[in-house]
C-alpha cells in the first residue's frame, strides 16, 4: 500500500513519507491507494484484545512500511494506563437500550485528540528514522483549542522535534488557554492569534507550502511536519476506536455480528467522522454516519444540498472547538467518492480558496446523502440537551457532545430508524465547566477552577488529575500576534535569521 495526494493521484509515497511531510507539495491530503479490508471474524477475535492489541491490528494494514516491532513499540507506547485513566482507553458507556456514548477522553488533555495525538510522535520519530531523516522536525499546530494541548503534551521534550501552536485568542475557553500557556518542555511554542481558528489554520498553510520558508529551515537543519488532522498519522489511530467499539459491542453481546451501528460525531474539521467513514469502508458494519454541528453549520448545509459555502456569519459558541467553516478533512472523503479524480478536487478546492464556495455533482450529492445524515443546533439546544440528560440518564455530557446528542434526537425523531447507536464523547465535562454548569443551572460565576469544584459537587464525577494540577501552574506564554505575524513568530522561535 502506498499514499497518494488528493491534488495529485500521481504522486506515490510510503506511509512513513505521508507521515513526516504531514501535506502533500502540492498541497494535497495523502490518502491510502486503497482502503484495507477487515472481516466480522477479524473484528470478533479482537473482541478478546487490549485496545494496544486492536491497534496493533489495524495499524498493521495501513502503515504497511512499518516493521511489526515499530507498531508494537508505538501502540504500547501510547495505548497505556500511564497515559489514559481507564484501562479501556477508549470507554464505551451505556445510555439507554442500544445507545452507547463511546467517551474519548481518558487521555492526559481531556479530549478525544489524545487517542491520535499521544501516538503521533511515536509514528512520526519513527517515520523519521525509517527514511533517514536527518532533520529536526518542526511541528505547527492550528488549534481551536484541543488539538493544541493534545499536541504540545504529547511532543513535549520528544527528542528531535519542536513544536509551535497558534490559537484564537478569543476562540478558546479558559481552561483550554490555561492549559497551552502553562505548557511544559524545552520544545514548546504557544501563541495567540487575533483572528479565528480558520485565520490560524490558513496560517499555518501557507506557511507550510512556502517554497523559500522550506529552503530557510532546511538550511538550518530543519522541516515543518504537521499535527492537525491533515496528516494521515492523525487520522489512522482515529479508525482504530470505531473498529475497537463495534468489537467490544460484539463481545459484550450488545450487537449481533453483523448488525449494523450508527455512528454519530461531532464535527468541526471533518477529521472524526472521516475516520468512521474509513471504518465502515474496512467493513465494520456502519448504517448512517450521522454530522452533528453547532450553529456554524456548513458542514450541514453541504450535506443536505452539495453546495459548500463558507461566505457567512461565523459563530463563538459554547463548543468552540467546532467553530469552523473550512473543514479540511472534507478533500478526502469528496476524493474518495469521485473516484479519485485529481482534477475535480483541484478545482473545487480552488474555487473555495478563491471565492469560498464550490458545488458538487449530482453524483457526489446521491453519496453523500446515503451514506451521512447531517444536522445542526444553537447553544440554548444544546444546554437544554446536558440538563436533560443529566436528569434523565444521570450522565454528565460535556458541550460538543451534547451537540451530537441533541442532532441524533433529531435524526431519530425524523426518520423513526432503531439502529443501535454510538455517540462519540469528544471532551470531558470539566474542559467545559462553565457551559455546563450554566447548563445545569449551577453557574457561579467564578473563576475556572472553582468551576471545576463547582462541577465536581454537582455531577459526582471525579476530577481529571491534569485539570485539577493546572491551577498552581506557572503562565509561561503570553504573546498575542496580528495573524500577518505568524511566519515572524516562526523564525523568531526557531531562531532562523
Ligand atoms: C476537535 C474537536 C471536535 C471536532 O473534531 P474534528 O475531527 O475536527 O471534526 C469536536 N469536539 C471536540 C471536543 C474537539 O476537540
Amino acid at each position: 500500500m502506498f499514499y497518494k495526494s488528493t491534488r495529485n493521484s500521481d504522486v506515490k509515497v510510503t506511509s512513513a513519507q505521508a507521515v513526516a511531510q504531514g501535506i502533500s507539495e502540492d498541497g494535497g491530503l495523502f490518502v491510502p491507494s486503497e482502503i484495507p479490508q477487515i472481516t466480522l471474524e477479524e473484528i470478533r477475535e479482537l473482541g478478546g484484545k487490549s485496545y494496544a492489541e486492536r491497534a496493533f491490528y489495524v495499524f498493521s494494514k495501513y502503515l504497511t512500511d512499518y516493521t511489526e516491532a515499530e507498531i508494537r513499540y508505538c501502540v504500547e507506547g501510547a495505548y497505556n494506563t500511564k497515559n489514559f485513566d481507564t484501562e479501556n482507553i477508549a470507554e464505551l458507556a451505556h445510555l439507554f437500550d442500544g445507545t452507547y456514548i463511546l467517551e474519548l477522553w481518558h487521555g492526559p488533555t481531556c479530549a478525544f485528540k489524545d487517542m491520535a495525538l499521544q501516538i503521533l510522535p511515536y509514528l512520526l520519530t519513527t517515520a523519521a528514522k525509517k527514511i533517514d531523516l536527518d532533520k529536526k522536525i518542526v511541528i505547527l499546530v492550528a488549534t481551536s483549542g484541543d488539538t493544541g494541548k493534545a499536541a504540545l503534551e504529547g511532543f513535549k521534550d520528544v527528542p528531535g522535534t519542536e513544536i509551535l501552536v497558534f490559537y484564537p485568542d478569543n476562540g478558546v475557553s479558559a481552561m483550554q488557554k490555561k492549559q497551552m500557556t502553562t505548557q511544559e518542555g524545552a520544545n514548546v511554542g504557544v501563541c495567540a492569534i487575533k483572528g479565528n481558528f480558520d485565520d490560524a489554520q490558513n496560517g499555518v498553510k501557507a506557511i507550510f507550502t512556502d517554497k523559500e520558508i522550506a529552503e530557510k529551515l532546511s538550511e538550518n537543519g530543519m522541516m515543518f511536519s504537521s499535527a492537525n488532522s491533515i496528516n494521515w498519522g492523525r487520522l489512522a489511530p482515529q479508525i482504530i476506536y470505531y473498529v475497537s467499539s463495534y468489537a467490544q459491542l460484539l463481545r459484550d453481546g450488545e450487537i449481533q455480528e453483523g448488525e449494523k451501528i450508527n455512528i454519530v460525531v461531532p464535527t468541526g474539521n471533518f477529521g472524526n467522522i472521516l475516520a468512521g467513514y474509513y471504518a465502515k469502508h474496512m467493513g465494520v458494519p456502519v448504517n448512517k454516519l450521522i454530522c452533528a454541528s453547532n450553529s456554524n453549520n456548513v458542514l450541514t448545509d453541504f450535506i443536505n444540498t452539495g453546495v459548500y459555502d463558507r461566505n457567512r456569519r461565523f459563530y463563538a459558541t459554547i463548543s468552540p472547538s467546532m467553530d469552523i467553516l473550512i473543514s479540511s478533512n472534507l478533500e478526502r472523503l469528496l476524493y474518495h467518492i469521485c473516484g479519485e479524480n485529481d482534477a475535480q478536487i483541484r478545482e473545487w478546492f480552488g474555487k473555495l480558496a478563491a471565492e469560498g464556495r464550490y458545488e458538487v455533482s449530482d453524483e457526489v450529492k446521491a453519496v453523500l446523502s446515503d451514506e451521512f445524515y447531517a444536522g445542526c443546533c444553537t447553544d440554548e439546544e444544546t444546554k437544554a440537551v446536558i440538563k436533560e440528560y443529566f436528569d434523565k440518564y444521570s450522565y454528565t455530557c460535556d458541550t460538543h457532545t451534547a451537540v451530537a446528542v441533541k442532532v441524533y434526537e433529531d435524526y431519530v425523531k425524523a426518520t423513526g430508524d432503531k439502529t443501535k447507536t454510538v455517540i462519540a464523547s469528544t471532551a470531558s465535562p470539566y474542559k467545559f465547566s462553565g457551559s455546563v454548569l450554566s447548563a445545569l443551572g449551577e453557574d457561579c460565576g467564578c473563576d475556572e477552577f472553582a468551576l471545576v469544584d463547582e462541577l465536581a459537587k454537582t455531577s459526582g464525577m471525579t476530577v481529571p488529575a491534569s485539570l485539577a494540577a493546572l491551577k498552581d501552574k506557572e503562565i509561561r506564554f503570553t504573546e498575542v500576534i496580528e495573524k500577518s505575524e505568524m511566519k515572524d513568530f516562526v523564525f523568531r522561535a526557531l531562531n532562523v535569521k
